[in-house]
């Protein structure tokens, strides 16, 4: 069994290397392969929204009692606002030695399609959390509302005590069958990463993507990318470490397919079902946790897309010549971090919400237009940074719940 989860993540590990220089040398014949991509990513999507549903019901009539449920949900949200807070702080503090802005050609700003028009405020993503239509919230795949239905749901349901130990166990039952369902899904991954990959760098021009459009924001995209590097392979897992006292070494290896599905999909909500498993079934963190804390980082925790908000809207400060004051540096550290919550975990969602940070310090939308040639690839960046922030915090509440010795027991130590 453990052979074969050896070789399964090999085999993606592979996919994503292939796809890569297969897109890279290939390009436009790569681009042909998209459908290969396309047939996976839609096989992870349809466990999505049944398996956010059922997780979570599961999750909360497993916890027991109303007070232990607000326990979880209170060191959930705040290791999701410290690791978030730690990964912006983090991309400001590059973004400030590196200076990538400055000297930047801006010939090439111009606000995008995408982002022109979008009136995007905090205040409506807060009112599409209670859905006025189920359905429609599932036929979206929106998450949050789903997130809403199912723990209000959750709630009642352990309320029945007794009376509801069959809507129980069918629920946990459910949550088995969708979790077996994704492994067999995922022994597809190696050709679906492969072909995702390699597709994405083919549409992107191939290699002529890494000689020519990354160049152009070379100091801007290794300035993200080493931020991301910092948190992802030294911040978290010393937290990981620290709180949960698991072996960073081991859990990463058990989060890896997570890691790459991220990468080759660019989305937290579609890694998701792949996330839970490794979670879940190769970390073996208790349903009751995962179950509530993955969906929920999987659409408001994103510490990649926090500090990449963070970075870019500095960086168009730079390129534009515009001192931002100490307190304009504080308001981008609040804005980054709600924009980072307001994305949904969709591929390029970020690129939409940092609209909210440039309007809360005056900077110009047409700043976004520099980044667009390479925010394919860094969402790709950011999105793995993403899923491993949701798979650190689920060990460390794992443990602040279950566990026995808490932060500052092992610090005292
Ligand atoms: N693609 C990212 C995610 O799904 C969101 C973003 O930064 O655009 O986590």
């Amino acid at each position: 069994m453990k052979e074969n989860s050896n070789k399964l993540l090999f085999g993606i590990f592979i996919g994503v290397i292939l796809g890569g220089i297969f897109g890279a040398f290939f390009g436009p014949q790569a681009v042909t392969l998209k459908i290969f991509g396309d047939l996976f990513l839609n096989a992870l999507k349809m466990l999505v929204v049944p398996l956010v549903f059922v997780s979570l019901v599961v999750g909360v009539t497993n916890i027991g009692n109303i007070s232990q449920f607000g326990k979880e949900g209170a060191w959930t949200i705040f290791f999701y606002m410290l690791t978030t807070g730690i990964a912006v702080i983090t991309g400001m503090i590059l973004v400030n030695i590196i200076q990538p802005g400055v000297g930047m050609d801006l010939s090439t700003a111009l606000t995008p399609d995408k982002v022109s028009g979008t009136d995007y405020s905090f205040i409506k993503v807060l009112e599409g959390i209670i859905p006025a239509n189920l359905f429609k919230s599932m036929v979206e795949m929106d998450i949050l509302p789903i997130i809403f239905f199912a723990l209000f749901f959750g709630i009642c349901l352990s309320q029945l005590e007794a009376k509801g130990k069959v809507v129980v166990d069918f629920f946990n039952q459910a949550n088995e069958v969708i979790l077996k369902m994704v492994g067999y899904i995922l022994l597809t991954a190696p050709v679906g990463v492969f072909a995702l990959v390699a597709a994405r760098l083919g549409a992107a021009g191939g290699a002529h993507f890494f000689t020519n459009e990354l160049p152009r924001v070379g100091k801007y995209s290794l300035t993200v990318i080493l931020g991301l590097g910092i948190h992802g392979a030294i911040t978290l897992p010393i937290l990981l470490w620290a709180v949960s006292g698991r072996n960073p070494f081991t859990y990463i290896k058990n989060v890896l397919e997570a890691l790459l599905t991220a990468f080759s999909t660019a989305s937290s909500s579609a890694t998701l079902p792949v996330t839970m498993d490794a979670v879940e079934v190769k970390n073996k963190i208790s349903p009751k946790i995962s179950g509530f804390v993955l969906p929920l980082g999987a659409t408001i925790n994103m510490d990649g897309t926090a500090l990449y908000e963070a970075v870019a809207a500095m960086f168009i400060a730079q390129a534009y010549g515009i001192h931002l004051s100490a307190s304009a540096q504080v308001i981008i550290f609040l804005t980054a971090t709600l924009a980072a919550i307001g994305a949904a975990g969709i591929p390029q969602a970020g690129l939409v919400t940092m609209v909210i940070v440039l309007k809360s310090v005056g900077l110009p939308l047409e700043g976004i237009g520099m980044l667009l040639a390479v925010d394919w690839f860094l969402d790709r960046c950011r999105t793995t940074v993403n899923v491993f922030g949701d798979t650190v915090v689920a060990a460390m509440v794992d443990k602040r719940i279950d566990g026995k010795a808490s932060f500052w027991q092992w610090l005292r130590s």
